[in-house]
């Protein structure tokens, strides 16, 4: 059983259900946790999200991603992040929101998970 947020394994008898997904301890404790709306990074991410929804411009960084990718016909997310000299966590958060503008969207190269144009 893996938790159907962060993947992680949850030993049997520990998984918490909500709704209809399972989850583990932390991410039961996260979505019903009155405090998320004063988390500053879940407000910050929203203001991003939100952001990035209003106009078709994007962040710096996915503007930089969408180039990058652009220009070398697709890359890895590992690769990218080293490109960018941000976190790998960093960069997926910005390539599902480039995903959700279907700007880009992943491809499977040499089983290798590729991220191409959209
Ligand atoms: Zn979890």
């Amino acid at each position: 059983m893996e938790c159907h947020k962060c993947g992680t394994p949850i030993p049997a008898g520990e998984e918490r259900s909500y709704h209809d997904t399972i989850l583990c301890e932390d991410c039961y404790m996260d979505v019903l946790s009155p405090a998320r709306a004063c988390d500053p990074w879940a407000v910050r991410s929203a203001g991003l999200s939100a952001r990035s929804g209003d106009s078709l411009e994007g962040s710096a960084v996915q503007q930089r991603i969408l180039s990058l990718i652009q220009k070398n016909n697709g890359m890895s997310i590992a690769d990218l992040a080293e490109r960018l000299a941000v976190k790998t966590g960093d960069v997926e958060r910005e390539i599902a929101a480039l995903r959700h503008m279907e700007k880009v969207r992943a491809t499977l190269r040499d089983g290798k998970k590729i991220i191409v144009p959209w």
